[in-house]
C-alpha cells in the first residue's frame, strides 16, 4: 500500500516541543524574545478584517515590502524575485520537487540540518552526504561531477556548528557545480555577510530565509525564498496554491517592515552569544565560533548524553546531536542562545554538572 522508500524511512524528527511547561527551552534556536508589537496588531487587524476568503496566493504584500528591505544586498530584487512558503521548510520541500527527478541525486556537507536528508528520501532519490573536516571546512568532494546531482543543499551559516562561508566561497562552489545551490539562510541575519548579491550574477543560486529566527515568528510559519525571476516563475508552479495564509502574510509583512526591531533583536542575541560561548568555555567545552543564533559545544569527556539529560532533568532544554561516524567526533550539544537570565540558569546548572 504505502511506497517502498517511504515505509523505509525513519522520518524526520523535530527538536522537542513541550507544551505548558516552565522550562528553560534552548533547543530548536527559537529567538528567546517575542516579535514587533506591530505584528501581532497586523495579525488582529487581518483578523477582523474576515477570514472566509482565501489568501492572496502570491503574498503580494510580503514580496513589495521584503523586495524594498532586500535591495540593499542586491539591487535587482523586485517582488518576482520572491516566493513565499509556509516557513522555510517549505520553501526547501518546493526546491526539492522543483530540481530533482526520481532515480537522481542530491548532496550536502555533512553535518547538517537533517531535513535535506529526509527531503531526499520522500523524493525517491539519492542522498550523498558529504563530510566536512573536524573543523567543519568544506568537504571538496562537494563539488566532484556527478551527471546525476540535481541539487545541493548548503546551510549558511551551518547548523548545528554555526561556521559561516564567505559569499566568495559559496560562489566559488556554485560556479564549480552544474546543479543549483540552495544556500539556507534560516540564521544569516546574525551572520557578517549574506548570499543575496550572487543571486544577481548566478542563476543557479537560490537564497532561503525564515521568519523563525531573527524575527521571533518561528510560532507563525513563514518562509521565502530569493532567486532569478525565471527559477521563481518554476518554483511557483510547484507550491500549494494557497501555502501562505492571511495571518501569517500580514504578522510576516509588519515584521518585514520593522527593520528597527530587527537590528534591537540582533544586537540583544548577538551580545548573549558571545557570553553563552564565554561562559561555556569556563564550564571546560570546547566551542565553535558562531554565527548564527547557537553555541555547538563538544566536551572533552564526551559525556554528551549525560549533560543533555542531567540539563533537562532541571528544567533547561538544549540539543544533543548525533553525527555518528563523523571524523569531528560522534556527537555534541547544540545550545540557542537565551536571555541573560536563561544563560544564567544553564551556566549555574553546568558548573554543577
Ligand atoms: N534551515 C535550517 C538550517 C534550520 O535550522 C531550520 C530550522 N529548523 C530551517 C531551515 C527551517 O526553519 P523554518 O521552517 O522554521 O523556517
Amino acid at each position: 500500500m504505502f511506497r517502498e522508500s517511504i515505509q523505509q524511512m525513519t522520518g524526520y524528527v523535530p527538536g522537542e516541543q513541550p507544551r505548558g511547561t516552565k522550562l528553560v527551552k534552548l533547543n530548536t534556536n527559537e529567538n528567546p524574545y517575542p516579535p514587533s508589537p506591530k505584528v501581532v496588531a497586523a495579525i488582529r487587524a487581518a483578523a477582523d478584517s474576515g477570514l472566509q476568503r482565501y489568501p492572496d496566493p502570491q503574498a503580494t504584500a510580503f514580496r513589495m515590502r521584503a523586495a524594498e528591505v532586500l535591495k540593499t544586498h542586491n539591487a535587482e530584487i523586485t517582488p518576482d524575485w520572491i516566493l513565499c512558503g509556509n516557513g522555510s521548510d517549505d520553501i526547501l520541500t518546493i526546491v526539492t520537487r522543483t530540481f530533482v527527478d526520481q532515480g537522481k541525486s542530491v548532496r550536502y556537507p555533512w553535518p547538517t540540518y537533517m531535513l535535506y536528508k529526509t527531503l531526499a528520501e520522500i523524493q525517491g532519490v539519492r542522498h550523498e552526504a558529504v563530510p566536512c573536516e573536524p573543523d567543519w571546512t568544506i568537504g571538496y568532494e562537494l563539488t566532484a561531477p556527478s551527471p546525476d546531482l540535481q541539487l545541493v543543499y548548503l546551510a549558511n551559516p551551518n547548523s548545528p556548528s554555526g561556521t559561516l562561508l564567505a559569499p566568495g566561497e559559496v560562489a566559488a562552489i556554485a560556479d564549480a557545480l552544474e546543479c543549483p545551490v540552495l544556500v539556507d539562510e534560516a540564521y544569516v541575519d546574525f551572520a557578517e555577510t549574506n548570499c543575496l548579491d550572487l543571486v544577481r550574477t548566478n542563476e543557479r543560486v537560490l537564497v532561503s530565509r525564515t521568519l523563525s529566527k531573527s524575527y521571533g515568528l518561528a510560532g507563525l510559519r513563514f518562509g521565502y525564498v530569493v532567486a532569478q525571476p525565471d527559477v521563481i516563475a518554476q518554483l511557483a508552479k510547484v507550491k500549494d496554491s494557497y501555502n501562505c495564509d492571511t495571518l501569517s502574510i500580514a504578522g510576516a509583512t509588519a515584521a518585514i517592515d520593522d527593520q528597527a526591531w530587527l537590528a534591537d533583536n540582533v544586537a540583544k542575541v548577538l551580545a548573549e552569544r558571545q557570553r553563552l560561548d564565554a561562559g561555556l568555555q569556563a564550564a571546560g567545552f570546547v566551542t565553535t565560533p558562531s554565527s548564527a543564533n547557537f553555541v555547538w559545544a563538544t566536551h572533552p569527556s564526551g559525556q554528551h548524553q549525560a549533560i543533555y539529560e542531567s540539563l533537562k532533568e532541571s528544567g533547561v532544554l538544549v540539543r544533543w546531536i548525533k553525527h555518528h561516524g563523523w571524523a569531528g567526533g560522534d556527537d555534541g550539544l547544540r545550545f540557542s542562545v537565551g536571555t541573560p537570565e536563561q544563560t544564567d540558569v544553564l551556566l549555574s546548572l553546568l558548573a554543577t554538572c
